[in-house]
C-alpha cells in the first residue's frame, strides 16, 4: 500500500504553497487602466514600482482563502471548550448590524452631526455595561481585556498620584491570567503574588498579611480562573479599601454573573469588561477584542477621554471634562474604540434583553456543572463543590499512564474538537479548563462527555502509544512548538506532507 498520495493532498485537504509562492507575473483578479499621475499636496506620491504582491486570478484568490478556511477550527463547526476563552455562539444577526453601511462605512474624523447615531450606539452601550455593573462610570476605548486592565491601572495611579503618592505594588492571586502582571507591571508597579487557598479561592490571611500603605491595587479575577466564586469578595474590598488601595477585578469572567451579580455591588473599584466573550464577538484570530472599563465613583474623575456626553444639541464626543472634579489621565486608543465591537455587543445584548442575560449566564453555569458532574468519576476535578462557568481538572487521573494533558488534548484533536485550555491556571499540575458555555446543547455535552471518556479509558488501558502520535487526521501532525516558534519554516515543500500520511 502506498503510503501517501500522488498530490500530497488528503481528500478535502489540499496542500498548497503560500499565496506569495503562487505568483504568476501579468495574472490578474482585476483589470483596471493605469492611474493617472497625481501631482498631491505633498508632492508627487505616483508610485513606480511594483509593490511585491502576487499576480493572482479571482479563482486562485478565492481557493487561496477556502483552503485556509477549512485548516481552522471553529465555534461555527462544533463544540469549543477553551476555558477561560468565552467560545460562544455568535449570533448571525450581530454581523448583520454591523455590516449596516451606516455603521461599517463611517470615518472618525466625520463631522459630529452626520454620525448622530453612530455616538448614541456608544452612549446606548454605555449605558448597558453601567447598568449592568452598576458602575456609574466606563471608559469604552480600551481595545481588548488585557487593555482594559491597564487603562485601570493608569487611572488607579492617577488617582493615587492625585492623593500625593502613587505607592509601589500590585497584589495579583497565583490563579491570575498572565495579563494581570504583565498590565501591573506596564504600569510601573512591582507584581507580588497571592496564593490561593486549598479551596482553589485567594487566601485570605495571606492577603491581609500583604495589605499595606504601599500597595496601589489588588488585581482580583471574579469568578476566578479556576471557575469558582471568590466567596470571600466583600470582606477582600473591605480590606483594600482599609489600606487606602483600590480593588481591580478582571472581568472576563462576567459571562458567569451577567444580570445576577454587579459589580458595583461588590465593593469594586474598577473592572474591564471582555466585550467579544461576555456579548459575543468573533476572536481568537478571528475579529478584534473591545475591553471597556467601569470605574467606581472613587476613580470616574480619573476615567480617560473621549466619552460620549448626550445634551441639547445632541450627542458630542468629548475631550474635555464634563464633570466639575474631573482630572482624566490622558487617552488609551485613537478616536472612539472598536466601534464595530460596540454595535455587536449592543445588538447581542438588545436581542437577548435582560432576562435574557441572566438565562445565559444560567445556562453557561449550567452547562459547566453538567461537565463536571458527569466527567467528576473518570477525570479529576481539582476542588470540591459545583463550579461556575468552567470546570477545572487536573492530571491525576493519567498518573501512571504515560499520558500528559498535552498528549490527552493532541487525541482531542483526532476527535474533531478543539481541545480545552491545558496548564492554565498555574495553581493545579497538568490543568484541563472546559467552559463549554451556554452555546451547547444537552446532546452536544452528552457527545463530548462520552469522547473524554472513551480517551481516558484508553489512556488509562495503557494506550499511551495512540496518545503520543496524535494527532493523525490533522493536516499537520504534532509540531515541536518550540522550534515552530523560534525557527519557523514558512516555505511549504511538497516532501513536507509524507509526514502526513506515514505513521
Ligand atoms: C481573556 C482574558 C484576559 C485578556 O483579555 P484579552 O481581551 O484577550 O486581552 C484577561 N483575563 C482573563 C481571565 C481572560 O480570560
Amino acid at each position: 500500500m502506498p503510503t501517501r498520495t500522488i498530490t500530497g493532498n488528503r481528500g478535502l485537504q489540499v496542500e498548497a504553497t503560500l499565496i506569495f509562492e503562487q505568483d504568476t507575473p501579468g495574472v490578474t483578479a482585476v483589470d483596471l487602466p493605469d492611474p493617472p499621475k497625481v501631482k498631491g499636496r505633498l508632492g508627487d506620491m505616483g508610485r513606480d514600482e511594483a509593490i511585491g504582491l502576487p499576480n493572482l486570478s479571482e479563482p486562485e484568490v478565492v481557493r487561496h482563502y477556502m483552503r485556509l478556511s477549512q485548516k481552522n477550527y471553529a465555534i461555527d463547526l462544533g463544540m469549543y471548550p477553551l476555558g477561560s476563552c468565552t467560545m460562544k455562539h455568535n449570533p448571525r444577526l450581530n454581523e448583520k448590524m454591523a455590516r449596516l453601511p451606516g455603521l461599517s462605512d463611517l470615518h472618525p474624523l466625520q463631522p459630529e452631526s452626520t454620525v448622530q447615531g453612530a455616538l448614541e450606539l456608544i452612549e446606548t452601550c454605555a449605558h448597558w455595561l453601567r447598568v449592568l455593573t452598576n458602575m456609574p462610570a466606563v471608559a469604552m476605548s480600551p481595545a481588548a481585556g488585557a487593555h482594559g486592565e491597564l487603562c485601570g491601572l493608569m487611572a488607579i495611579r492617577a488617582a493615587l498620584e492625585d492623593q500625593g503618592n502613587p505607592r509601589k505594588k500590585v497584589l495579583v492571586p497565583e490563579s491570575a491570567h498572565g495579563t494581570n502582571p504583565a498590565s501591573a507591571a506596564l504600569c510601573g508597579y512591582a507584581v507580588e503574588s497571592i496564593p490561593a487557598n486549598a479551596q482553589g479561592r485567594v487566601d485570605l490571611d495571606a492577603l491581609k498579611e500583604k495589605l499595606d500603605t504601599d500597595v496601589a491595587a489588588v488585581m482580583l479575577t471574579n469568578p476566578n480562573t479556576c471557575g469558582l466564586f471568590e466567596n470571600d469578595i466583600l470582606e477582600i474590598a473591605e480590606a483594600v479599601h482599609a489600606v487606602g488601595a483600590y480593588f481591580y477585578c478582571d472581568g472576563a469572567n462576567f459571562n458567569a454573573i451577567v444580570g445576577r451579580v454587579r459589580p458595583g455591588d461588590l465593593g469594586i473599584d474598577c473592572m474591564h469588561i471582555n466585550l467579544h466573550k461576555t456579548f459575543s464577538t468573533p476572536h481568537g484570530g478571528g475579529g478584534p477584542g473591545s475591553g471597556p472599563t467601569v470605574f467606581s465613583e472613587a476613580l470616574a474623575p480619573f476615567v480617560p477621554v473621549p466619552y460620549v456626553v448626550h445634551d441639547a444639541d445632541g450627542f458630542r464626543m468629548v475631550e474635555h471634562e464634563s464633570r466639575s472634579d474631573a482630572k482624566p489621565f490622558g487617552r488609551m486608543k485613537a478616536f472612539h474604540g472598536q466601534f464595530g465591537v460596540f454595535v455587536r455587543a449592543l445588538s447581542y445584548m438588545m436581542s437577548m434583553g435582560s432576562d435574557g442575560l441572566r438565562q445565559a449566564s444560567a445556562d453557561a453555569v449550567l452547562s459547566a456543572n453538567y461537565l463536571l458532574a458527569r466527567l467528576g468519576d473518570t477525570l479529576t476535578p481539582s476542588f470540591g463543590g459545583p463550579c461556575m462557568h468552567e470546570a477545572l481538572f487536573d492530571d491525576r487521573f493519567l498518573k501512571d499512564t504515560g499520558v500528559s494533558t498535552l498528549d490527552f488534548a493532541k487525541a482531542m484533536i483526532d476527535e474533531g474538537v478543539h481541545p480545552m485550555t491545558m496548564y492554565f491556571p498555574l495553581v493545579v499540575h497538568g490543568a484541563l479548563l472546559m467552559e463549554p458555555t451556554e452555546t451547547e446543547s444537552r446532546e452536544s455535552l452528552d457527545g463530548f462527555i462520552e469522547m473524554v471518556k472513551g480517551l481516558a479509558a484508553r489512556a488509562a488501558n495503557g494506550d499511551a502509544g495512540y496518545f503520543k502520535n496524535a494527532p493523525r487526521m490533522t493536516p499537520r501532525r504534532r509540531l515541536d512548538e518550540t522550534a515552530a516558534a523560534r525557527s519557523p519554516v514558512l516555505r511549504w515543500k511538497k516532501e513536507d506532507s509524507a509526514q502526513n500520511t506515514s505513521e
